[in-house]
């Protein structure tokens, strides 16, 4: 309500100061009849350009007028008067002196005026109507529209060329309409809620004949099948069911919570959901089993599953577009000894990033990129959910395969290695495949990536191949530590000899969540956790943290009354948006080749590497992101303490 008073004393403002100026100018026009249109700015004896005189007289000096005044009786087309520059909206006779107004130039400027009066008056209204739904500020729009259009008007009256002067009123008064205009519009295919309010008879005759299925969430759905009318059959069976409302909320979170994946377990009471985001579980509200079987008769359907069968491994595909973006998802089901385990994927094309981008730091990507394109074995490792494919990608496109010739020896089920310019080689069976590396290696690769080692000969063959050949060899395998790495490896190979010889460089790493730059807080921390942290105290005073809801007696204002706490939009209240790698790198030396011959174990290869100095940890690498305020010191805490 303050709103539209505001605005409906800023319209009386603007017009009795647009009353104001016209009366004002033109008594002031009419005194200077004579006045030139020369506009040089004098200078005062505080050497000081006396602006403000020019401002209100419009007019500094009066002398050279000639050339201007042609000029300007010529642009005009009027040749039998004299334009009195004060402003153009003037006209003089040349005989009298006397100035008189050019009375079209002046129903212009009033007729915009009263468009803008009435556009404003629009804005005003339907700002105040959507504010709060479209977050826009409606005194910032008034004011914003009022200041724009009085410069506009000034222009118009003072500038001394009305064509110039009066299309900028013009743009004035039109700009900030055509302005809100397009962010309305972009307001309103944004959110559903928006258009219903402002168009709520259209959505009451639509709910009127709205079948309960198309309530909730609105989405579009293309569910699997061969044909059309698969699609449609498939998508006309799940409707049908109950759970269908249910179904579309379920994938509308996961999507707003950017999960990488539900999972929901099926008792023989209950059906429990989860979302998995970055790398961490987070329980929704458990259903009883009659809803969430409803709910699973929609989603099978829709994936092209059979919704009756309940124990046998089942799999499909659907995607489906919201109004928050679109997603293909892989569905799958199978009985466990609980009863049912059903899983939807959200299927990300990622984009592959490179080592640094991964969240390698400069200085151990310098040395390990070195490592690969020289002759030798380098491994990368991770554990499980911890982005091996990713850092497996990133290496194949930050290595050098363009002035060399590089080979991935793989199996007929491998997916994740073909990256450009790295010829594919599939082996048949495992028995077979080191003769068939004999066979590839005829060619002369530079370089070998090889995503699962299949045999011991085929091992020897590599580590072979990087003494003797000068060849490199790129390795994967999963594991908790780069020493874990080492020894797995070492594990595979017959001639142990050559592997020790041929290995260089093992890395291993984890994901940590990164913390949302839209809501994570700093708290002051004493200068003796930053330096534990290997960070300077005279420089770092506080550390980033995750958002966390305030204790509940600061959840009132000081009248009781509990104050809202809305998620945040960025990350949907989780506090974490995205992962970043933190990284440990084993370069082998002779002590390490020492104690692998001699004690192979994770302790002693962890013992060789810190005495020799060849280990640069993950916990740095961590510490590093929380100086950085990229990730939180309780995020590293739980990560590498995961085993
Ligand atoms: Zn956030």
């Amino acid at each position: 309500m303050s709103r539209r008073l505001f605005s409906r004393a800023s319209k009386h403002i603007v017009l009795s100061l647009l009353s104001v100026a016209i009366i004002g100018w033109l008594a002031c026009a009419n005194a200077n009849a004579d006045v030139g249109v020369n506009t040089n700015v004098d200078v005062g004896d505080s050497g000081i350009p006396e602006v403000t005189q020019v401002v209100s007289s419009h007019v500094v000096q009066s002398a050279p007028i000639e050339s201007a005044q042609h000029c300007l009786v010529a642009s005009v087309g009027v040749h039998s008067v004299l334009v009195r520059p004060t402003s153009m909206l003037f006209v003089a006779a040349k005989a009298t002196g006397g100035g008189y107004f050019s009375w079209w130039k002046l129903l212009l400027i009033v007729v915009t005026y009263l468009v803008w009066v009435k556009s404003a008056d629009w804005v005003n209204q339907d700002v105040v109507k959507i504010e709060k739904e479209a977050e826009l500020n409606a005194v910032t729009w008034n004011v914003v529209g009022v200041l724009v259009m009085l410069a506009g008007f000034f222009a118009a009256i003072s500038i001394p060329m009305f064509w110039i002067g009066y299309p900028l009123m013009l743009i004035a008064t039109l700009a900030p309409l055509l302005f809100y205009w397009i962010v309305r519009k972009g307001k309103l295919k944004e959110s559903q809620v928006l258009r219903r309010k402002l168009n709520p008879k259209k959505y009451e005759n639509e709910s009127s004949e709205q079948l309960t299925q198309d309530l909730g969430v609105a989405m579009s759905i293309n569910a699997a099948g061969e044909s059309d009318s698969d699609r449609k059959a498939a998508l006309i069976k799940a409707r049908r069911s109950s759970g269908f409302v249910d179904f579309k909320e379920l994938l509308h979170q996961g999507m707003l919570k950017r999960a990488d994946l539900i999972q929901i377990d099926y008792t023989q009471t209950q059906a429990a959901p989860r979302l998995f985001v970055d790398g961490t579980w987070h329980a929704l509200p458990n259903m009883d089993r009659a809803k969430g079987d409803a709910l699973l008769f929609s989603l099978k359907s829709v994936a092209g599953l059979d919704p009756e069968e309940r124990r046998k491994k089942q799999a499909g595909d659907f995607s489906l577009k919201s109004e928050i973006g679109k997603a293909n998802l892989h569905v799958t089901s199978k009985g466990v000894k609980a009863g049912e385990r059903v899983r939807v994927t959200y299927v990300q094309s990622k984009d592959i990033l490179t080592l640094p981008n991964l969240g390698m730091f400069p200085s151990m990507a310098k040395s390990f990129v070195g490592g690969l394109n020289r002759p030798g074995i380098c491994i990368v490792s991770a554990p499980p959910t911890h982005g091996l494919t990713a850092t497996w990608q990133g290496m194949l496109v930050t290595v050098d395969r363009l002035t060399r010739d590089c080979i991935v020896a793989m199996d007929d089920q491998e997916t994740e290695s073909s990256i450009e310019n790295i010829t594919p080689k599939e082996f048949g069976s495992d028995d077979t495949a080191a003769a068939f590396l004999k066979k590839t290696l005829n060619a002369q690769p530079d370089a070998i990536a090889v995503p699962r080692v299949p045999s011991p000969e085929f091992m020897d063959l590599l580590s072979l191949e990087a003494n003797s050949q000068q060849r490199s060899v790129w390795m994967r395998v999963q594991a908790f530590s780069a020493s874990e790495a080492l020894l797995k490896t070492y594990a595979l190979a017959g001639n142990r000899g050559d592997f020790r010889e041929a290995v260089k460089y093992v890395t291993c790493q984890r994901l940590v969540r990164r913390l949302c730059d839209h809501c994570k807080t700093e708290v002051p921390v004493p200068p003796k956790t930053i330096q534990k942290l290997g960070g300077d105290p005279s420089k770092i005073k506080t550390l980033s943290k995750q958002w966390q809801l305030p204790p509940p007696e600061q959840r009132v204002d000081e009248n009781g009354n509990p104050i809202e706490f809305p998620p945040c939009g960025v990350c949907g209240g989780i506090g974490y948006i995205g992962r970043i790698g933190v990284f440990e790198m084993i370069k082998v030396n002779d002590a390490i080749r020492a104690a692998l011959k001699k004690t192979p174990k994770v302790a002693a290869i962890e013992a060789a590497a810190k005495e020799s100095k060849a280990k640069k940890t993950m916990q740095s690498s961590a510490y590093q992101l929380v100086l950085m305020g990229v990730t939180s010191i309780q995020e590293v805490q739980n990560v590498l303490n995961k085993k």
